[in-house]
């Protein structure tokens, strides 16, 4: 038992293990930690290759081996002494670092809570070093034998602070800690080789020389190849370089969101805002975009030493980073054509499903395509579908509702929804409404078709975008004072509210002003409206339920006190009660209208909560699950 604290004890200087225990606190937090200094060191070293291998998650081993400049022997003990390093020697040095490492406390930290053993030989030399140091037993070099480069061994980690110990999560975590330190490390350097070894087995092979996108690819995944956007800029002195995910791979942690600074990864708020701001309208607000963003920047424009483990930093210009990363992020995202794609490799091939073993399928050209359309109506209908789309003239662009229909020899039901009388030569489907090249299907979706493939447009969804985009621009543009119009009601909307909402309406005032409408308290839980939004005027929208709908959310997301987020979220919820919903049957001027806003409007992809308004079921898709390919 420690003895209690006596306020008359003497000042006595703490002796140099329990200094170094003490900075470790700070650096070496757990396993990853290690072998994040460690590989930051053998990186610092100009090493070409770097062999991580761990046991039980890195409690019991961590080794590190690299083929870099070495240490020279008698260089060893001041390599594991506090505050000694060899890449600073002035303060000036501090002012522009080049280096992963400048601290010089690293090993001494480690040394101080592990089992450490350093054997390191430099290129020139013919012999190895070899030092061992277990708290504060032992640091004398040795000769010994050894390769060029260096090997570092970290044994029964914090061995000798059980408080840090006890702090460890389970070995799976641990390791998960490492795999995901390893990945970042690896994907910031892909000149350098990397293995990874967990408890003998091989979890890691990158080699050397990739280019930045293969050594991309090899650490995420080489299936997210076509979910990725390269970004290449140049903006303000930063250069960047890095891969957007669309925002259909964006996941629920920021864990997948990595910027780099010249090589280190940070975390840093205002690049994570920057970041955010380019996703805007794209991502539903609990998504985090999947992207590896790297910066490089002069390194005297940016203080790293704000942070033991250096994982925050400073920059002489926030604002300029700021501007730059969104930016760029945003051309990249808007260049793009961010539709996204049917994920058939999740679902199994119907070819393979139909095709019976043994049988070849038809071949392209087989003599199927001389029947005329139509004639083929005692084949079964899924082969006519096949057939259909084996005779399509590639050349040919428009896409012909009642073709397909012919090829698919479907009985045209009798109508359900729709009352006016059929037109003798005209047949329909239920809920199917043909203009040419589009379809509307089930009153709710627009299928339509372009240079790629099939396009599925929900209605509602780019509808949203569409009035969204609107109301923003009005509402940003200078003419007309930025306010939407408005329109008297002849008799005034009365609305019950409680007390909070009372309240908040004199606080939303501004906001209201702005959306075109006018509402006042009228009693103490009672506000009418005398005006209200053109636009929700025009499209129906009751305003009794808009305003019941928008104190509620005022209230539960404390809008009165955020305008900013107010007006985006009143600029949301207007297109989503003004856009034509699911069920709602479209003329075809509408349709044309709609698509035609299709190609104008800004995020045209996404409703503004993130969802997509359209997704793209490619030809090459087709093809592969016709078993073309
Ligand atoms: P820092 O990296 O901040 O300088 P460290 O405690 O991590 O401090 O390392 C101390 C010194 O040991 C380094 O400055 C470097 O000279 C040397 N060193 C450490 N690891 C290696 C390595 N893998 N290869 C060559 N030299 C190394
Ligand atoms: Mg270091």
């Amino acid at each position: 038992m420690p003895s209690p604290y006596n306020p008359y004890m003497p000042i006595q200087r703490l002796s140099s293990l329990l200094v170094n225990q003490i900075a470790a606190g700070e650096v070496i937090e757990r396993p990853a930690s290690v072998v994040k200094e460690l590989v930051e060191n053998s990186i610092d070293a100009l090493s070409t290759r770097i062999d991580v291998t761990i046991e039980v998650g890195g409690k019991e081993l961590i080794r590190i081996s690299d083929d870099g400049g070495g240490i020279a022997i008698d260089q060893l003990p001041l390599a594991i002494a506090p505050h000694a390093t060899s890449k600073i020697s002035e303060a000036d040095d501090l002012n522009a670092i080049a280096t992963l490492g400048f601290r010089g406390e690293a090993l001494a930290s480690i040394a101080s809570v592990s089992r450490l053993s350093i054997l390191s030989r430099p290129r020139e030399q013919v012999e190895a070093g070899l030092i061992e140091i277990e708290g504060d037993v032992g640091g004398e070099p040795r000769p010994a034998g050894g390769a060029p480069g260096t090997v570092v061994t970290v044994r029964n980690l914090f061995f000798n602070t059980p408080a840090r110990r006890k702090f460890l999560r389970t070995d799976q975590t641990e390791t998960g800690r490492i795999s995901d330190m390893m990945q970042n490390l690896a994907l910031a350097h892909p000149e350098i080789g990397f293995t990874l070894h967990i408890d003998r087995r091989q979890k890691l092979d990158l080699p050397p020389r990739q280019t930045p996108t293969d050594r991309a690819l090899s650490t995420l995944g080489n299936e997210l190849r076509e979910e990725l956007l390269e970004l290449k800029a140049n903006e303000r002195g930063i250069g960047m370089w890095g891969l957007v995910g669309r925002p259909s791979i964006a996941r629920g942690t920021s864990k997948h969101q990595r910027v780099f600074l010249n090589g280190r990864l940070i975390n840093d708020k205002s690049i994570s805002h920057a970041i955010k701001e380019a996703y805007r309208g794209l991502l539903d607000h609990s998504r985090w975009p999947t992207i590896v963003l790297f910066l490089q920047i002069d390194p005297s424009m940016v203080d790293v030493n704000v942070h033991p483990a250096k994982a925050e930093v400073r920059f002489r210009n926030q604002s300029s980073i700021h501007g730059a990363v969104l930016n760029a992020v945003r051309a990249t995202l808007h260049k793009a054509d961010l539709t996204p794609r049917f994920d058939l490799n999740r679902t199994q091939s119907l070819a393979g499903a139909l095709a019976i073993p043994g049988a070849p399928l038809p071949e392209f050209g087989s003599g199927l395509e001389a029947k005329p359309l139509g004639s083929s109506s005692s084949t079964p209908a899924s082969s006519t579908f096949v057939d259909y789309f084996k005779r399509l003239d590639p050349q040919q662009k428009g896409f012909i509702y009642s073709e397909v229909r012919e090829a698919l020899a479907i009985e045209a039901p009798e109508m359900i929804t729709d009352p006016q009388p059929q037109d003798q030569h005209e047949e329909k489907l239920p809920g199917v409404k043909a203009v040419e090249n589009v379809l509307q299907i089930h009153s709710s979706y627009i299928v339509t078709q372009d240079a790629e493939g099939i396009v599925i447009i929900d209605q509602h969804a780019l509808h949203e975008r569409v009035m969204f985009e609107k109301l923003k621009a009005r509402i940003e543009s200078s003419s007309g004072g930025g306010n939407l119009e408005s329109q008297r009601l002849l008799m005034p909307a009365t609305i019950q509210v409680d007390r909070n909402q009372a309240e908040a309406i004199g606080e939303l005032q501004d906001l209201l002003t702005r959306i075109g409408i006018e509402a006042e308290l009228m009693g103490p839980t009672t506000v009418a409206v005398h005006a209200f939004s053109s636009l929700l005027f025009e499209r129906n929208v009751d305003p009794v339920d808009f305003m019941h709908d928008f104190l509620e959310k005022a209230i539960n997301m404390g809008l009165n006190h955020d305008p900013e987020a107010a007006l985006h979220e009143v600029l949301d919820m207007m297109a989503c009660k003004a856009a034509i919903k699911a069920g709602d049957r479209l003329t075809e001027p509408e349709i044309e209208e709609l698509l035609a806003y299709r190609q104008t409007v800004e995020r045209s992809s996404n409703c503004p909560h993130g969802r997509p308004t359209t997704l793209r079921l490619s030809l090459a898709d087709l093809e592969k699950q016709f078993g073309r390919r």
